[in-house]
């Protein structure tokens, strides 16, 4: 038998979450954000189950070829636009539209020859900053860069990022930076897009005409908080499970795992668990992070039971004061339907995000359609 650790990849959840976006965001189109291999959920079940989207924002051409590969020909966004002027060709012959965000990038453009034949215009995304200081042009010369790309007979969309729309309150900030985005390109009609998750379900004053949902496609946070979503009508879509492989029976006083940071208060059992931080579980998962055990006899009850002890790479063990049914074999849940992604990252110190994105290579996926 293989080890048991398994990540369901459930398309249900996918396409319902793009309908919550639509419902949102009624009259934007929509761009599903796969970067980082989809947020850690595998390019197979994006494609299937994201496939009404009007098109895929991602990070790089190999990934852009993949799609294409798979039989997508709808729109595909780079993101950070091409790294290399040799890599524009490439971009678009395999029909991306491009992020250009320096300088330099408005240039190799103007010095690409576009072929007479090519009657299509290249798409473009010029990125504003509207106060992330990340990528983009200031408002200062952002209109000149677009001039500059219109010349060079360009379709050119107004794009920018908000740096706050990940927090619920923060309308002030955002709203903010949407009036300088607005102001910025008052006059010169395009496409726009400015809206990622965050956006889209908190500050939908500023949505543009192309949204660009990531987290919320996968039914996490925004905010890290899951709080912030629980009435959002969004289902996770990713469901890390594993089994008990392994049961001690503790004496008051022992002490679990390395560094023995955890001691038990009484007499009691733990359960060890196929899930390590070499899995991508996270290793500053205190004690008392959720875990949920299935009832040995089925898998829709369960109760809620705590870590106990220091995540090791191929393992974790949790405390069974609450099952008194778990025995080796039973179904455990790290995170998905019981356990929000979000719950564990709160706990770890960090954001939804990171864990999905830096699920382990080694957990084999099983896509549900
Ligand atoms: C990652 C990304 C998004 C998606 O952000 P979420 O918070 O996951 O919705 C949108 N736009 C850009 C430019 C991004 O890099």
């Amino acid at each position: 038998m293989e080890r048991p650790i398994l990540a369901s990849i459930d398309t249900k959840a996918l396409r319902h979450n793009l309908t919550r976006v639509r419902e949102l965001a009624p009259t934007a189109k929509v761009w599903a954000v796969i970067k980082a291999n989809a947020y850690g959920h595998g390019f197979a079940a994006v494609i299937d189950g994201l496939a009404s989207a009007d098109g895929f924002a991602l990070l790089d051409l190999q990934d852009a070829r993949l799609l294409r590969e798979n039989g997508w020909q709808g729109p595909i966004l780079l993101l950070e636009g091409v790294f290399s002027a040799t890599d524009l060709k490439l971009a678009f012959e395999l029909n991306c539209c491009l992020v250009v965000h320096t300088e330099s990038q408005v240039s190799a453009l103007e010095a690409l020859d576009l072929k007479p034949h090519q009657t299509k215009p290249r798409q473009i995304y010029l990125k504003m900053n509207t106060g992330m200081n990340r990528l983009g042009f200031n408002p200062s010369n952002y209109r000149e860069m677009f001039h500059r790309l219109h010349a060079a007979a360009y379709s050119v969309s107004h794009m920018t990022h908000f740096a706050n729309a990940d927090q619920v309150d923060c309308l002030p900030s955002v709203g903010a930076q949407d009036d300088l985005f607005k102001a910025t390109i008052a006059g010169i009609s395009a496409n726009t897009s400015t809206a990622n998750s965050g956006t889209i379900l908190w500050h939908r004053t500023a949505l543009g005409d192309w949204v660009r949902p990531g987290i919320m496609l996968y039914g996490a946070s925004p905010s890290g908080r899951y709080a912030d979503i629980a009435h959002a009508n969004l289902q996770p879509v990713m469901h890390l499970r594993s089994q008990i492989i392994g049961i001690q029976a503790l004496k008051k006083g022992d002490r679990v795992g390395y560094g023995g940071r955890y001691q038990a208060p009484e007499a009691m059992r733990i359960g060890i668990v196929a899930g390590g931080y070499a899995d991508g579980y996270p290793r500053s998962a205190p004690d008392g992070t959720p875990v949920w055990v299935a009832d040995a006899n089925s898998d829709g009850n369960g109760v809620i039971c705590p870590t106990v002890g220091q995540v090791s790479m191929d393992m974790l063990t949790i405390d069974l004061r609450n099952a008194p049914q778990a025995k080796i074999g039973s179904l455990v849940e790290l995170w998905g339907t019981h356990v929000p992604v979000d719950d564990v990252a709160q706990m770890a110190g960090t954001i939804g995000y990171e864990l999905l994105c830096a699920l382990a290579p080694r957990v084999p996926k099983q896509v549900i359609k």
